[in-house]
């Protein structure tokens, strides 16, 4: 977004989606919330009109969906205040600081990725996850927490270091090994029953299907959208496995702030914290790759 390149944001605008804060005053017809109160905000933003908030579905579904942090109109939290609206927000849970609770909206889609499109996980499960940035390093530290195997690959080294510091049995660095032989090497050639693409990779999505075990699931987070990827779709059919997309759900708020109070060595994610002046600089190390969750602190 910052380059310009990605057309999820539209400038002028000010971006930030993931964050927490005070607040400070409310409008005339608020009454769940008041001055003093910590809270942290969804993103997507529903009409409740057209016909897909009418079926039930999510923000991120709803056909005239407004997105606070991607708009002029709804601006985002990289800044010292910040007007939201009520409905979507969440008191921050006593225990949390302002720095877990901006956690709250990337750790929800990987919580989303993991009990809702992936059906959820136990310890027999063999999970893959491809690709370890935020949203990876997040499902990790979940799948983890069942018990499951956890198999990680990433080829930043820095984030495959987060991902064995966060408790993956193995880490493969795609352009040094074969994915494939691999994953097949430590699941006992069974393959992995749960695939959590989070790389947005070619590489990645072209051999996931080898990957994939039998009536193995996988599940598609990393944006691809534009993009063009040749796969072997018929291995789907004789491997009875399903490929399912996922874009996160503010549903799940709830449950992922239950899960993020019983697992507090998810605030590891954050690697670095800036102050709101060095906006630049903290662009520039998210954009290098050299870290996990970067916190501005306006
Ligand atoms: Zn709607």
């Amino acid at each position: 977004m910052w380059d310009g390149t990605n057309p999820e944001g539209i400038f002028p605008m000010i971006i930030g989606h993931e964050w927490a804060g005070e607040v400070i005053e409310v409008g005339s017809g608020v009454t769940r919330f008041k001055p003093g109160q910590r809270v942290l905000g969804e993103c997507g933003i529903a009409c409740h009109m057209c016909s897909k908030c009418k079926a039930g579905y999510p923000a991120e579904y709803c056909e005239n969906a407004r997105y606070y942090g991607f708009m002029t109109e709804t601006p985002g939290a990289m800044a010292e205040y910040q007007t939201f609206i009520a409905e979507a927000l969440y008191e921050v849970p006593q225990e949390f600081s302002f720095d877990e609770a901006s956690l709250v909206e990337p750790v929800s889609i990987a919580f989303n990725s993991v009990y809702e499109a992936g059906s959820g996980v136990t310890s027999l499960d063999r999970v893959l996850i491809f690709g370890a940035g935020p949203i990876g390093l997040a499902a990790l530290v979940i799948v983890k927490s069942s018990g499951a195997q956890a198999v990680v690959a990433e080829i930043n080294p820095y984030r495959q270091k987060m991902a064995l510091d966060l408790g993956a049995d193995e880490v493969i660095d795609p352009a040094k090994e074969d994915p494939t032989k691999k994953v097949m090497e430590y699941t006992g050639n069974q393959g992995a029953s749960l695939i959590l693409e989070c790389s947005a990779s070619n590489q990645a999505i072209e051999s996931m299907l080898d990957c994939v075990a039998m009536r193995g699931r996988v599940v598609l987070v990393g944006q691809t959208l534009g993009r063009k990827i040749p796969i072997e779709i018929g291995k789907t059919i004789f491997r009875g496995a399903s490929i399912i997309g996922n874009h996160g759900s503010a549903f799940t708020f709830i449950n992922t702030m239950r899960f993020m109070s019983q697992h507090t060595d998810i605030t590891k994610l954050i690697t670095h914290r800036f102050p709101l002046e060095e906006i630049e600089e903290a662009l520039t190390v998210g954009k290098s790759g050299m870290c996990g969750k970067i916190v501005m602190n306006p």
